[in-house]
């Protein structure tokens, strides 16, 4: 059920389902309950019967199979334990099931004072809703209180939230609160931080003060009092863990553009892989490129020693190219303060030993200089072990 309509999708396929069967069987249960696709069921007649029409049940449909459990004593459905006494009366309790370790909210967990409180109020009513004894509801008070312990929740937290349980009658508890839907409480929603000062009480405090002003707007805004309601802020596994899937990459190669007249095709490395001469590590192309992609990483490589740097450009790859040629070339008249003109001006060095590859293909700004930077580390093009000057951001 991972969508938030399955629940109502399941409950209106199950609600067809059980109409079109029940309205055709002449043994009917004297009961039937039905949660989403749990049932249960208080049942007449033989046991026969009973397997009679679960197994008509069970033909109803390809898909849907109900397992079953048949007692005459007791049954669990959903966390309700229902029991059968010698007087044929039915009482119910909480059904905990052998693999609840119980593990509420820890007490010094990073939420609001409020939530905490609220769970053991919450829980014991549950209890109050749930169990039909009063003895069992007590003695079993005794258990979840012990539970709450357990986790470090102060016993006056705890008892208060009981006794105010305590005083309700089973009957009381399952009441409907009817809410007033017509009083419009605008949330202010902030995200917790338990260094935060008491910001209820300061709202309080200065709320008169907002009723005050003159503007009309103000009025209007701050008819009644906000409802201070807390945001979860990030926790560990939302910085530890992605639900975007791992792309699967495909394989690619940088080839010559075969433009007529293109004066990089020579200059290109054509390859289906990228090696660092530093690392001697190699990188599988995963794009196909040539010398008139854009918004490309791309890397030079000295053929003569093999030094290399990584750079990168919006625009087309040629014009970038032209750009590093025509620096090199007139690097005496205007020099230039970078080391890939330095070098290819260095002494038993040509244009000749001047080789390209553009390696990478970018979808924005922001990645091709966060790309840019990645390569430079992953291939240690930083000089002297490279060309670039510097990355974009430093790795210690
Ligand atoms: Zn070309
Ligand atoms: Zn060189």
């Amino acid at each position: 059920m991972g969508s938030p309509m399955a629940p109502s999708y399941a409950s209106l396929f199950m609600g067809k389902l059980e109409n079109d069967f029940l309205e055709k069987r002449l043994l009917k249960p004297y009961l039937w309950l039905r949660f989403l696709d749990d049932i249960f069921m208080i049942w007449n007649y033989s046991l026969e019967d009973l397997y009679d029409f679960i197994d008509c049940l069970n033909k109803l449909h390809p898909t849907i199979k109900f397992t079953f459990n048949v007692s005459n004593t007791k049954v669990s459905f959903l966390d309700v334990e229902v029991v059968k006494n010698e007087n044929n009366d039915i009482a119910t309790m909480v059904h905990v099931k052998n693999t609840n370790i119980h593990q509420y909210v820890e007490y010094s967990s990073c939420h609001p004072k409020s939530c905490k409180d609220g769970i053991p109020y919450s829980q014991a009513k549950r209890y109050r809703r749930i169990i039909s004894d009063d003895n069992i509801f007590k003695s079993s008070l005794t258990e979840l209180g012990q539970h709450f312990l357990n986790r470090n929740y102060p016993i006056n937290i705890i008892n208060t939230a009981f006794q105010k349980v305590s005083s309700l009658t089973q009957l009381e508890s399952i009441q409907c609160r009817i809410k007033d839907k017509n009083k419009a409480i605008i949330p202010f929603v902030i995200e917790y931080n338990p260094s935060l000062p008491n910001i209820g009480i300061s709202i309080n405090k200065y709320w008169d003060l907002l009723k005050l002003s003159s503007k009309t707007s103000v009025k209007s805004l701050h008819k009644s009092k906000p409802m201070l309601a807390y945001k979860r802020p990030k926790n560990l596994k939302d910085y530890l863990i992605s639900s975007k899937l791992e792309k699967t990459y495909k394989n690619g190669s940088s080839t010559k553009c075969n433009r007529p007249r293109c004066s990089h095709c020579s200059f290109i490395n054509e390859n289906t892989s990228f090696n660092s001469m530093y690392t001697k590590e190699t990188f599988n192309m995963r794009c196909d490129t040539n010398c008139a992609t854009s918004n490309v990483i791309y890397l030079i490589t000295c053929k003569k020693c093999s030094i290399q740097y990584i750079g990168q450009t919006s625009q087309q790859l040629s014009k970038r190219m032209n750009q590093h040629r025509s620096d090199i070339k007139n690097y005496i008249d205007h020099n230039f303060n970078s080391h890939v003109v330095k070098h290819f001006n260095k002494s038993s060095h040509t244009l000749q030993h001047f080789s390209f590859q553009p390696i990478d293909i970018v979808n924005s700004d922001m990645e091709r200089l966060l790309k840019e930077t990645y390569w430079i580390h992953r291939l240690n093009t930083v000089y002297p072990k490279g060309l670039n000057s510097k990355a974009l951001y430093d790795i210690p």
